[in-house]
């Protein structure tokens, strides 16, 4: 059997549910839509879990601010460096690498929602947070450098009925054709 050469990058808990934070897994290894793509027959990166390199598994939930620290804004700098160079190599052997999927709702790898303190003041270890408009710290740093060479990202969602496994189906049909790499 020939090589598909399409790409599909996922966030680390996607494939390995267990670097969430404790209580935040809503399945028990792998995500559903893993299975989906792997009938599609793409090949999947999975992308390093910034949270877990930096706080390890024992860590609280927290709002993107609290994430917003110089440390960790260098360490998914550095991890999106990585993963264009990979993007790279993979189109320079004409492989199409066109979709990132991300988890919505995350304060590192929400696309389009993230979560900030819930209270009036600076949220600090135990607050509540709340969803809200606006993506993660890495997929901000993944955004900058794969953008342009024609990713498009889209996240699962636990809340949509499916967990998000249709808008990824739709996004993978939405990119065929578009890419040229
Ligand atoms: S930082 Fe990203 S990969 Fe790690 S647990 Fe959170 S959503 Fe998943």
């Amino acid at each position: 059997m020939h090589r598909g050469h399409r790409i599909i990058l996922l966030a680390h808990c996607l494939l390995n549910v267990n670097t969430r934070v404790d209580g935040l897994a809503r399945f028990s290894g792998m995500h559903p839509v893993v299975a989906v793509l792997h009938e599609s027959g793409v090949g999947v990166v999975q992308l390093p879990c910034p949270e877990m390199l930096a706080e390890g598994l024992d860590r609280e939930p927290r709002p993107v601010e609290a994430y917003e620290t110089p440390g960790f804004n260098a360490l998914c700098t550095c991890l999106a460096d990585d993963v264009a160079v990979l993007v790279q190599h993979h189109r320079d052997a004409g492989h199409r690498v066109d979709l990132l999927v991300g988890v919505e709702g995350s304060p590192s790898c929400g696309v389009s929602l993230t979560n900030v303190g819930a209270g009036e003041g600076p949220w600090s270890s135990g607050d509540p947070t709340v969803r809200v408009p606006g993506c993660g710290v890495f997929v901000r740093a993944l955004r900058e450098r794969l953008a342009p060479l024609g990713v498009a990202f889209v996240a699962v969602d636990s809340r949509d009925d499916d967990a998000g496994v249709g808008r990824v189906m739709r996004a993978l049909g939405a990119e065929e054709g578009s890419a040229d790499g």
